[in-house]
């Protein structure tokens, strides 16, 4: 595994400090998009055309909206071609299925993204097993999903993707790690755990949610801890030994009337109750979402290549 100089710098003062690392998660994404941008310029070169992205977005939720901003700003930045189909909330299960029936078809387009969640009156299972396994960049469709559980190629779901990625990037091993995964969602608890538990990752997995009795019997003996839990505070310092790395998959917003949006991100964790700790963690914002981003342009790539073969 590979450790960046600047990383490893910070890793070496942190255990001499015995201070809490933060695993800023920008460079790392920056670095990933700055090598797809050259991939993506030489795939053009090639005669090949620009890699092309749908995204579907249904309602005017303003978390979904700004997730959606984000993925068109990555995709134009890297010169990918875009398409947006916006609908009102009350839009029906059939318009969505016969639009998600049609980007199947077309030629021009690579991947197909739903921003989720959907309004309760459509199935978002059925939306997303209507989408083709060869444009599921989401990698969120019962194909994609068996296919990782399996350790067969398939779209790796962008979150847990972009984890595997920060945890490289920082030289955090896996091979006989105890990971605890906090959250056991199809989007990120799940695939999380299928990718661990691979061959070749080799951690030894236990996955905790609402049920689980008492956190902290799993999170205290923890080498890795990823929480996608979506409630601010659900781990501290408490539920940490020291020498651990947590992952905060959480993205919540908290009210906060002196901030120009009217309120501040907050992950899963309580950050600033780690300062005095050996943990490594990664921050929100700042943290796993902007890989999540990055990775969704790594797969919609994926999905060009394959198709041009
Ligand atoms: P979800 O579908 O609501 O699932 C949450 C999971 O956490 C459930 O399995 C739930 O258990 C479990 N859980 C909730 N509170 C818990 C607690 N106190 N103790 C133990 N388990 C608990 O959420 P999700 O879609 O996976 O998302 C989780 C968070 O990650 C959200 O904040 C979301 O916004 C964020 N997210 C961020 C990114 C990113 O790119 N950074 C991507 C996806 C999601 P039960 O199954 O028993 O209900």
């Amino acid at each position: 595994m590979m450790c960046s100089k600047g990383s490893l710098m910070t890793m070496v003062i942190s255990i001499i400090l015995c201070i809490m690392r933060r695993l800023g998660c920008k460079a790392v994404a920056d670095a990933t998009i700055e090598e797809l941008k050259n991939k993506t310029e030489l795939f053009v070169k090639e005669g090949n055309r620009a890699p092309s992205l749908a995204v579907v977005l249904v309602g005017h939720d303003a978390a979904s909206e700004t997730y959606v901003r984000k993925k068109a700003e990555a995709a134009e930045a890297l010169g990918f071609l875009h398409f947006q189909y916006t609908f009102d909330e009350d839009v029906s299960e059939d318009r969505i299925l016969s639009l998600i029936r049609d980007l199947n078809e077309r030629d021009d387009v690579d991947g197909i993204l739903v921003q989720l969640p959907l309004p309760g009156h459509i199935s978002e299972s059925r939306v997303i097993e209507a989408i083709s396994p060869e444009k599921d960049v989401d990698g969120f469709s019962p194909v994609n999903s068996g296919r990782l559980l399996a350790g067969e190629d398939c779209f790796v779901p962008c979150t847990p993707k972009g984890i595997m990625k920060v945890l490289e990037h920082y030289g955090i091993g896996t091979a006989g790690k105890k990971a605890v995964i906090i959250g056991r969602s199809n989007i990120v608890g799940k695939p999380m755990a299928a990718i661990l538990m691979q061959r070749g990752v080799d951690a030894t997995v236990t996955v905790c949610h609402t049920k689980t009795p008492d956190l902290r019997e799993y999170t205290l003996g923890a080498d890795i801890i990823i929480v996608a839990a979506g409630h601010p505070g659900t781990i501290d310092e408490s539920y940490v030994s020291e020498g651990a790395a947590v992952i905060d998959v959480g993205v919540n917003r908290i009210p906060d009337a002196s901030r120009e949006k009217g309120f501040r991100l907050s992950g899963d964790a309580d950050y600033s109750s780690f300062r005095d700790r050996d943990v490594s963690i990664t921050p929100v914002p700042g943290g796993i979402g902007v890989m999540t981003v990055a990775m969704l342009m790594s797969n919609t790539f994926e999905a060009a290549q394959r198709r041009a073969r």
